[in-house]
C-alpha cells in the first residue's frame, strides 16, 4: 500500500503547532488525517466542526476550520441544526466515547436513525480521559479505571458497547466504519475512510459514522508502546477494524 506524504507546513486545514496530547495518544494523528482529508477534498471553506468536551475538544485548537462548541454530548444535535440551516455546509462532530456514548447516546441514535446528512467521528479510547480516567461505556471487562480499581466486572458494571455495529442496524446510517492508526497501512486506511465518510455526506446519502479505536496511555496506566500492544493484541478483537456498512439506498 502506498502511503501519501503531506508536508505539515503546506496543510491549510491543520495548524503546524505543538499539541497538548500526551505521548502515545492517537488524537494528534487523527486530527492531522482529518485535516489532510479536508485539504485533499477542497472542503476547507465548507466544513463546520462541532466539538464538545474531553480531550477530543482540543481539536478546534489545531484545525484552521470553523468550529462550534456544543454542550456535553449534544454535538450531533447541534450539527443537525446547523445542517438544516446551511445544507451546503459539511458538518462533522469529533467526540470521545465518554462524551458521545455516556452523555450523547440519545442524540447520536436519533441523528443516525433520521439519516441526518452529517458525519460523526468517534474517538474511542475506552475511558473518560479529561475528567480523570473514569470508566466509560466502551471500557472492556477487567479494565482498570479510576472508578473500577479492581477491573470492570459484568456483575457491577456491565459489558461494553460496540456502537458502530449498533449504528449500522439503523436504516438512516449510510456509512459506518471502524479504523485505527497504529501502523502505516492502517493510517492510510483511516485517511481513505475519512474521505469516504465525508463523500457520503456530500452526495446526500445519509448519516456517516467513523469510529477510531484510539489510545490513552495516561489513563490506561501504560507506556505508549504498551498501549499500542494492548490495542493490537486485545482491543482489536473486541472492536474489529473494517468497513461495517456502505448503503446506497438513500
Ligand atoms: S489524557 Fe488520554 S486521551 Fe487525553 S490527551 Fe492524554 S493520552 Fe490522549
Amino acid at each position: 500500500m502506498t502511503v501519501e506524504a503531506y508536508n505539515p507546513k503546506e496543510l491549510k486545514s491543520f495548524k503546524d503547532i505543538e499539541t497538548v496530547y500526551c505521548s502515545g495518544c492517537f488524537h494528534g494523528t487523527i486530527n492531522r488525517l482529518i485535516g489532510e482529508a479536508i485539504d485533499k477534498m477542497g472542503l476547507k471553506e465548507s466544513v463546520i466542526g462541532v466539538n464538545t468536551q474531553g480531550c477530543a475538544s482540543f481539536i478546534s485548537d489545531y484545525m484552521n476550520l470553523d468550529f462550534v462548541e456544543a454542550p456535553a454530548g449534544l454535538a450531533p444535535s447541534v450539527a443537525m441544526g446547523i445542517k438544516n440551516v446551511h445544507p451546503d455546509k459539511i458538518l462533522l462532530t469529533y467526540q470521545g466515547d465518554g462524551d458521545l456514548l455516556s452523555f450523547g447516546m440519545s442524540d447520536l441514535i436519533h441523528a443516525a436513525a433520521k439519516g441526518s446528512k452529517i458525519t460523526v467521528f468517534l474517538i474511542n479510547n475506552l475511558v473518560m480521559a479529561q475528567t480523570g480516567g473514569q470508566v466509560s461505556p466502551t471500557s472492556i471487562l477487567g479494565q482498570i479505571t479510576d472508578t473500577t480499581p479492581y477491573g470492570k466486572s459484568i456483575e457491577k458494571d456491565g459489558n461494553h458497547i460496540n456502537i458502530a455495529e449498533m449504528i449500522a442496524r439503523l436504516s438512516g446510517a449510510a456509512y459506518v466504519s471502524r479504523v485505527t492508526v497504529d501502523i502505516p497501512s492502517r493510517i492510510e486506511q483511516a485517511r481513505k475512510t475519512i474521505q469516504e465518510a465525508l463523500s457520503f455526506q456530500m452526495e446526500g446519502k445519509g448519516f456517516s459514522f467513523v469510529e477510531f479505536l484510539s489510545t490513552c496511555p495516561t489513563y490506561w496506566y501504560k507506556t505508549p508502546i504498551e498501549s499500542r500492544t494492548w490495542l493490537q493484541e486485545t482491543l482489536i478483537q473486541q472492536f474489529p477494524i473494517g468497513l461495517i456498512k456502505k448503503s446506497y439506498t438513500k
